[in-house]
């Protein structure tokens, strides 16, 4: 994992409200000031006074006129951990926006997508929803419990599929990849994967094993 460190490059952005989602889940939000990012980039963020700054895909829509980015505290974590004791007025160190988990604007009008995220790997895929409403997508969210289906109104009801490991639900209980072989996709269907690297390296496999070719499988891993 790519781990940045502080830069001359940091802008400051003052945070707004840090909104918790579950026990050990919260949405950061903070000033943009007018920056410009695509849709599924992510930045990198510190806090004042602490060298070590970490990547978080951008959670918020293009056109929202704050930043938003969705945390897991992580056990014995370092900056999950500061980020969430931040309070309004505060500041953030920020670098970016970073990344190629992009779509390009002709893909977007014509493809079909399959988004598949696991927890907080739903970030950037929320950012897409939000910024591109008129995307063809199913999204699959692998989840251990139905209450990590962070802010899912999001999406409409019939491109959102949980996958709850942990729990019986009415939604599809097991992981994301034990769905995806029980629903072959389509080779021409661009697949985005963003997670834990165990699922993003299993859907890989799956999905080739289905005949997408490697240039439309797309992976952002965070750990
Ligand atoms: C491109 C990119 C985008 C990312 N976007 C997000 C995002 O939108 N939201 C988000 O919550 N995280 C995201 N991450 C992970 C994030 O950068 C940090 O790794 C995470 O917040 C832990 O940082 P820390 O300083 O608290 O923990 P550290 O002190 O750096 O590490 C503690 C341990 O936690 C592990 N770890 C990291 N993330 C998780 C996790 N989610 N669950 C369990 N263990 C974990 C690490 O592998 C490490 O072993 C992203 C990572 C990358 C590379």
């Amino acid at each position: 994992m790519e781990t940045a460190t502080a830069s001359r490059h940091s802008t400051t952005h003052t945070v707004q409200s840090v909104r918790d989602l579950t026990d050990s889940t919260y949405v950061l939000r903070m000033d943009r000031h007018n920056m410009s990012f695509s849709p599924g980039q992510y930045i990198s963020l510190g806090v004042n006074d602490d060298i070590n700054m970490r990547e978080y895909s951008v959670y918020s829509g293009v056109d929202q006129d704050f930043l938003e980015v969705i945390v897991k505290e992580v056990d014995n974590g370092h900056v999950s951990k500061l980020l969430r004791r931040l309070k309004p007025g505060q500041s953030v160190r920020l670098d970016g926006p970073f990344g190629f988990f992009t779509i390009d604007p002709e893909t977007r009008q014509n493809a079909d997508f399959l988004f598949v995220a696991t927890g907080t790997g739903i970030s950037p895929f929320h950012c897409f929803a939000l910024s591109y409403p008129e995307l063809r997508y199913t999204l699959l969210h692998g989840v251990r419990t139905s209450e990590e289906c962070y802010d899912n109104d999001v999406f409409p009801a019939d491109r959102y599929t949980p996958c709850i490991s942990r729990e019986s639900s009415a939604h599809f209980n097991g992981r994301v990849t034990e769905y995806i072989r029980q629903n072959p996709v389509k080779p021409e269907t661009k697949c985005y994967l963003c997670g834990n690297c165990d699922m993003i390296y299993e859907a890989f496999d799956i999905l080739t094993d289905q005949g997408v070719p490697a240039e439309n499988l797309f992976a952002e891993v965070y750990f």
